[in-house]
């Protein structure tokens, strides 16, 4: 059989659609090789969103076209951000890529089968794609561009999804999209993210539901209320804040203010009081001043996130903020800054794991890592656990007795579903 070999980088977008070509292609005929070097199929699928992950991107295709002069049977596929809309263009670029096509559609080289494209044993927690794009067109981002406007799917194709998945024996969904609080707008019915989240919860033997990520200017009380409401639905939300200050977030253009956001997250603690929160956040967009940097600091330690995804600005082509904002925060400040970022988020983390030594949880166990159980707690929290019995797919009830940054250690205390 002909080996293929997946090579991502990104979002978890990004993971799910590499997963189901991964699917495709065993339809195909191929199976899955250890390493580029012993496939005849090798799929790239990019991310742009920063000039780092662009680069890297870049010299692996040059990788590639170096095994490929060896290996003449070698076939280079291209998906993800680095292509975006226009095809064309990068086709000039890289003319020793055999297919390309854009980010979240199919590849056009052959047939696709009817129906859903579904590995015959999905994960525990399994990726569901529910819309594609984005509208918001932040200043700095380059993802309207390239992965273009939002389309959602219907209720009733992601139920059938979802059913068919813990059929096979799924037993959490994880719903993504670039900015799900806006799913559904442009259907005929307009259903919004609460309708899509009643909808799952009906499916017998579905045990959890997570979804991300959110935008601060689109959450609904609504969606507050379903999810306090719903108890399948994780206690978890990723609502990315981007800037504590108000000039700087006017100047992305997020569409809020600090306060409005300290406001949202109130309702939503008030609503869930134990709801993880995870955020992401730019140090150093163009004229950010250490005072403005400082209501970001402050805004990461009032919140007490549960995890910040903190990045340095990195000019974008064809964002508003590359054409008409002065890349003007010097790069060794921008790492201060995050490094500053980093470490309350180590302290701040740390703190909030610790205070969980010797509490009880919830645990979904989705597989083995090294020899010990993994699995998350309701906010998320990562766990491992020794047991010698068969715990995949099962939640079960643990007791914490070691924490750090990272993750929790815990002990069995019973199996509440197998
Ligand atoms: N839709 C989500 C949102 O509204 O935040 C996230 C999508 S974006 C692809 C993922 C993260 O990359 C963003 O939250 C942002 O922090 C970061 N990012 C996007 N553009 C960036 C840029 N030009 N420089 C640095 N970080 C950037
Ligand atoms: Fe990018 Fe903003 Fe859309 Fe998120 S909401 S994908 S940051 S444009």
């Amino acid at each position: 059989m002909p080996g293929y070999y997946l090579w991502t980088i990104g979002c978890q977008m990004n993971q799910a659609e590499s997963d189901r070509l991964g699917r495709l292609f065993e339809l195909w005929g191929y199976s899955l090789a250890d390493k580029a070097e012993d496939a005849e199929l090798v799929l790239v699928n990019s991310c742009v969103v920063r000039e780092h992950a662009e680069n890297k991107v870049v010299n692996r295709l040059h990788l590639l076209r170096s095994l490929k002069n060896k290996n003449p049977k070698l076939k280079i596929a291209l998906t993800g951000c680095l292509v975006g809309q226009d095809i064309s263009l990068i086709k000039k670029k890289f003319p020793f890529v055999d297919y390309i096509f854009g980010p979240g559609s199919m590849p056009d080289w052959r047939e696709i089968p009817e129906g859903f494209i579904l590995p015959l044993r999905p994960p525990v927690s399994a990726n569901v794609t529910i819309m594609q794009g984005c509208n918001n067109f932040c200043t700095y981002c380059v993802v309207p561009y390239r992965r273009g406007r939002e389309k959602s799917r219907s209720i009733a194709e992601i139920g059938c999804e979802v059913a068919e998945l813990v059929r096979r024996g799924s037993r959490e969904v994880v719903l993504l999209g670039q900015n799900v609080d806006s799913y559904g707008h442009e259907l005929p019915e307009k259903p919004c993210l609460a309708d899509l989240l009643s909808a799952l919860h009906d499916i017998p033997g579905l045990l959890r539901i997570r979804f991300l990520t959110s935008h601060p200017k689109d959450i609904s009380q609504k969606l507050i209320d379903a999810m306090a409401h719903l108890p399948k639905v994780c206690r978890s939300l990723s609502l990315p804040v981007q800037s504590g200050d108000d000039t700087i977030l006017a100047a992305m253009r997020r569409g809020y203010t600090n306060q409005q956001y300290r406001e949202l997250v109130e309702r939503i603690k008030t609503a869930m009081p134990d709801i993880s929160l995870q955020t992401d956040l730019i140090v150093g967009f163009p004229s950010e001043n250490e005072e403005q940097f400082n209501q970001s600091y402050k805004l990461m330690a009032d919140i007490g996130y549960d995890a910040i995804h903190v990045a340095a600005y990195s000019p974008r082509p064809q964002t508003v903020a590359a054409r008409d904002m002065a890349d003007d925060v010097p790069v060794i400040e921008k790492k201060r800054r995050l490094k500053l970022i980093e470490d309350l988020q180590k302290e701040t983390v740390g703190k909030a794991n610790a205070a969980l030594m010797d509490t009880f949880a919830e645990v979904l166990v989705e597989g083995l890592q090294k020899n010990k159980w993994q699995g998350r707690t309701l906010g998320g929290k990562l766990v491992f656990l020794e047991s010698d019995l068969p715990l995949e797919g099962c939640l079960v009830k643990v007791k914490i007795f070691k924490t750090s940054p990272w993750s929790l250690q815990a002990k069995l205390v019973n199996i509440l579903e197998s």
